[in-house]
C-alpha cells in the first residue's frame, strides 16, 4: 500500500470514516522522499529499536518497520490503530500503543519492549507538543542514543542555536546539557496532507556519553536558564532579582565571580556561564 499516495490516503480514510483533528497537530506526509531520509538519517539497523511518536496511518513507521529490529510507535488517537494494523500488516516487528506520550510511563515501556537493544527516537512530531517531548525524553534519562525529529522551522534553529547567539532561547541551552542537535534537512509545507501554514526540518539530536559542564545541582541549572530566558530584553540581574529573593547586591556579586557582567543579557551566556552561575546560586534559592 503507497501511504504517500493521495487517492490511497483518501480512500483509507472514508473507509474508517476518519476526519483530520487539528488539536492533535495530524499533519500527515504525502512527499514519498521524506520518510525513507528520516529513517535513514535515525541510524536504526537491525541491531536497534526505535521509539516512533504519533504514527498516524503508519506513512514513517513502515519505513523504520524496514531498517529497524523492532519499532514501538504511541499514538493518542483511539481511531487509528485499527487502521494501523492494516497499513502495517506486512511487518511484525511493530507494536502500536495507544496512548499520550506526555502521559506514558516511558521507562516501563522500554523495559518491556527493548530491553537489551539501543533505542533511537524517530517521529514527525505533532507540533503543539515539540518542546515537552522532547525534553521530556531527555529528562528522564532514558536510555536512548539520539532523537530524530521533524519540527516547525523555526522550532528547529531554536533548538540548534548555540548557547551565547542571538538565536538562542532557554531551550536551546537546556538540549545542549543532553545533546548535541545535527541539521537534517528541510521539508515543505507543500509534503503534508493536510499542508500546515508552515515549513518544517527534521533534525537529530544526538545523546551526550558526558554532559559537556558538571554541576553542583541539574535542578538549580534549568531554574537558572529559565530565569535568564523569563524577560527576552531585560538584564540578568533584573531577570534574577525578579524570579529569586535575592538582594541585587548579592547577585551582582555573583554575576562578576561568574565573569558575567551585570547588565548582560541571557543570549549572550555560554553554557558553561550558566553552570558557574547556578553553582554560585545553589543554596541561596529556595
Ligand atoms: N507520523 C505521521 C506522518 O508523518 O504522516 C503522522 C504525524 S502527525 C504530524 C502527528 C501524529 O501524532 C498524529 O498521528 C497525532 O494523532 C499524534 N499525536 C498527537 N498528540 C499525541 C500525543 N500526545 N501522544 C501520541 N501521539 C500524539
Amino acid at each position: 500500500m503507497e501511504l504517500t499516495n493521495i487517492k490511497t490516503i483518501t480512500n483509507l480514510l472514508e473507509e474508517h470514516g476518519f476526519e483530520f483533528k487539528k488539536s492533535l497537530g495530524q499533519n500527515f506526509l504525502i512527499n514519498p522522499s521524506v520518510c525513507p531520509k528520516m529513517a535513514a538519517l535515525s541510524g536504526a539497523d537491525k541491531n536497534t529499536g526505535v521509539l516512533e511518536i504519533g504514527p498516524g496511518i503508519g506513512v514513517l513507521t513502515k519505513e523504520l518497520c524496514k531498517v529497524a529490529k523492532k519499532v514501538v510507535a504511541v499514538e493518542i488517537d483511539p481511531r487509528l490503530p485499527a487502521l494501523l494494523e492494516k497499513t502495517l500488516a506486512d511487518y511484525d516487528n511493530i507494536t502500536v500503543v495507544s496512548g499520550d506520550i506526555l502521559k506514558l510511563d516511558l521507562k516501563a515501556l522500554f523495559k518491556e519492549h527493548f530491553e537489551g537493544m539501543d533505542v533511537l527516537v524517530c517521529a514527525n512530531l505533532p507540533y503543539y507538543i515539540t518542546s515537552p517531548v522532547i525534553m521530556g525524553l531527555l529528562e528522564q534519562h532514558l536510555p536512548i542514543k539520539s532523537i530524530t525529529v521533524m519540527v516547525q522551522k523555526e522550532a528547529a534553529q531554536r533548538i540548534s542555536a548555540l548557547p551565547g547567539t542571538r538565536a538562542c532561547g532557554a531551550i536551546s541551552v537546556a538540549i545542549r546539557y543532553y545533546a548535541t542537535p545535527e541539521k537534517g534537512f528541510s521539508v515543505s509545507r507543500g509534503s503534508f496532507m493536510p499542508a500546515p501554514n508552515v515549513d518544517s526540518e527534521v533534525i537529530k539530536l544526538n545523546i551526550n556519553k558526558q554532559p559537556p559542564v558538571s554541576l553542583k545541582s541539574e535542578e538549580m541549572f534549568f531554574k537558572t536558564i529559565k530565569a535568564a530566558f523569563s524577560m527576552r530584553r531585560k538584564t540578568l540581574l533584573n531577570c534574577f532579582s525578579k524570579e529569586f529573593s535575592i538582594s541585587k547586591e548579592s547577585l551582582t556579586e555573583i554575576l562578576a565571580e561568574a565573569g558575567v557582567s551585570p547588565t548582560a543579557r541571557a543570549e549572550e551566556l555560554t553554557i558553561e556561564r550558566f553552570a558557574k552561575i547556578s553553582d554560585l546560586l545553589e543554596g541561596l534559592v529556595k
